[in-house]
This record gives structure tokens, C-alpha cells and sequence, in this order.
């Protein structure tokens, strides 16, 4: 690898929760050193004709790139595609019918918050989002502007996260045909945050090879905020399963200071790293 690579494979922009548009991440990302970036939107792709016509302009490899949000034995995982094909017909009719389920239950939560007293959620949502995916980090910003919560973790707290009074369970696309659609548009499928799920290990572990069994080929080993005990365990994971190590800040807005494009750990080098996939 050339030294002043920086790779950061995960990231938002308006055409889903992030806060910049496509064009304006491509040239902070560029202002932050990034080489190579991967646009991972929620259940989109609508944020790579304007990202590649932003990464030609400021010298960044844009590896064209989703977040999918699936579910495997009821619990929902974050998949990530990297170097998908945008236009593979599956890949497109597979989201298309995710953002149907978006907008479902973004109408389902509002009518939630409604009955807590808490009005117009659907409408200003849909407004924010301007065409872009709906996702709860939307609701949560909508919670924080009406006073309703003081920061956007306790949104998550007390209205939106699994169990709260305005949550709504949702059945995402199923692992396994979502994996397929990334494999067979000629991507890597990665999993995304691996330590954010809250399963205990014998979950995990069955998780992870059900995930290998069928066609997973990485799962990311540094994110924006791990530290080094979590780089570890995710290292762990990716050297018991096989899987390619994939890095990626996971940056959706310049108002989180904690999470910067590109501002990640080195990956341990005792690992595949992802990239060594994009070209095979
Ligand atoms: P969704 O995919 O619609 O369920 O929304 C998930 C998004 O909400 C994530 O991608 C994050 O952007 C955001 N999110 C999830 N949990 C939290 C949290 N605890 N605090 C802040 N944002 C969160
Ligand atoms: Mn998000
Ligand atoms: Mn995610
Ligand atoms: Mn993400």
C-alpha cells in the first residue's frame, strides 16, 4: 500500500441521515486527506452520480457503495456493499422495496410520538429529509428541535430505540438475499459496526458464519469511535471467520465532533484489508 493512502469505506450524505450533500463530503473528505472513499448511504444509491462527478473533480477514488439494513432471526444488521454495481436490476428492485419500508414506518413512529402528545413528526421528517432516505436519526433531530430531548442519544433513550415508546419493529431485507444482491453486482459484502449489536458471543458467533456461509466477505475492524480493546475483539472476529478487515469513520455530520471523515486508527497488519478485494 502506498503510505499516504487513507481509505474510509463508510459514510452518510443528505441522500440519506448525513448532513452534507454528496458533493460537499467529497471535498471534506479530500480536505482530510482521504484517498479512497466509500459513500454507504442508508438503502440508497441516489448519492453516487453526484459524489463520482465531486470524486473526479478532487482526485478521490469514489468506490460506489450502501449501508443495507437487514434482518436475520429477527435482529437487524447494517450490511455494508462496497463496490457495488448501482444499476444490477436486483440490487435496485432489493432497496426499492426497503424504501417503501422506510416510509411505512416513518408514518408508524410519527403516529407513535402523535399519541405521546408530540405532533407534525412525519411532516417535518419528510421535509428534512428532502427526498433522501428517512431514517430515526431524522426523528431524533426533530425530538431535539421541539425541546422534547436535550441531546439526540436521548431521543434514542426514550422514543426511538428498541423496546421505547415510539419504536416500531421492523422487518428489514433478509440477510442472505441482501447479501446476494451486493455479491452478484460484483461488491464485497462487509458487516457493518460489528460491536453494535448488543448479542452475546454464541449470537455473534453464529451470526458470523451463517454470514461467511453465505457469501460475506468482510466485516469492518476499525470504525470512528472504537478504541483499542474494540479494534481488538473486531480484529479477533475477522482472523476467526476469515473475513477481509474493512475500515470506515462512519461520519454523517461536521456537528458530531467525535467522528471525523477519515480520521480513523491504523488497521492491525495482521489483517486482509478490504481493498485488496476491489480488483479481483
Ligand atoms: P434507522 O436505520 O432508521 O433505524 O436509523 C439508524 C440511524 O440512526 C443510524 O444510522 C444512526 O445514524 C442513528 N442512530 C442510531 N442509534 C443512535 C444513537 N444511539 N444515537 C444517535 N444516533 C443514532
Ligand atoms: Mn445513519
Ligand atoms: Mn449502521
Ligand atoms: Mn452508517
Amino acid at each position: 500500500m502506498n503510505s499516504i493512502e487513507k481509505y474510509d469505506l463508510h459514510c452518510h450524505s443528505t441522500a440519506s441521515d448525513g448532513t452534507l450533500s454528496p458533493t460537499e463530503l467529497i471535498q471534506r473528505a479530500h480536505e482530510k486527506g482521504v484517498t479512497s472513499l466509500a459513500l454507504t448511504d442508508h438503502d440508497t444509491t441516489n448519492g453516487l452520480a453526484e459524489a463520482t462527478l465531486a470524486a473526479q473533480k478532487n482526485d478521490i477514488r469514489l468506490i460506489p457503495s450502501i449501508e443495507i439494513s437487514t434482518t436475520w432471526e429477527n435482529k437487524c444488521f447494517h450490511i455494508v456493499g462496497l463496490n457495488i454495481d448501482p444499476e444490477y436490476p436486483a440490487l435496485k428492485s432489493g432497496i426499492k422495496n426497503t424504501q417503501i419500508l422506510r416510509s411505512e414506518r416513518a408514518k408508524k413512529i410519527a403516529s407513535k410520538l402523535e399519541k405521546r402528545q408530540i405532533p407534525n413528526a412525519y411532516e417535518s421528517v419528510i421535509q428534512a429529509a428532502n427526498g433522501g432516505m428517512v431514517t430515526r436519526a431524522h426523528f431524533a433531530n426533530f425530538l431535539l428541535a421541539k425541546n422534547h430531548v436535550s441531546t439526540q442519544q436521548e431521543a434514542f433513550d426514550r422514543y426511538l430505540g428498541k423496546g421505547k415508546s415510539a419504536f416500531v419493529s421492523t422487518i428489514w431485507a433478509d440477510l442472505h438475499e441482501a447479501v446476494n444482491w451486493i455479491t452478484q453486482s460484483g461488491g464485497i459484502a462487509v458487516v457493518a459496526h460489528p460491536l453494535r449489536y448488543k448479542m452475546t458471543a454464541s449470537w455473534m458467533r453464529r451470526f458470523l458464519s451463517y454470514f461467511k456461509e453465505i457469501g460475506g466477505q468482510g466485516i469492518e475492524v476499525v470504525t470512528g469511535r472504537n478504541n483499542p480493546d474494540e479494534i481488538r475483539r473486531a480484529m479477533l472476529y475477522a482472523n476467526q471467520y476469515e473475513l477481509a478487515a474493512s475500515v470506515g469513520s462512519d461520519f454523517h455530520s461536521p456537528d458530531n465532533k467525535w467522528v471525523e471523515l477519515g480520521r480513523l486508527a491504523p488497521l492491525p497488519d495482521n489483517l486482509k484489508p478490504v481493498w485488496e478485494l476491489f480488483n479481483q
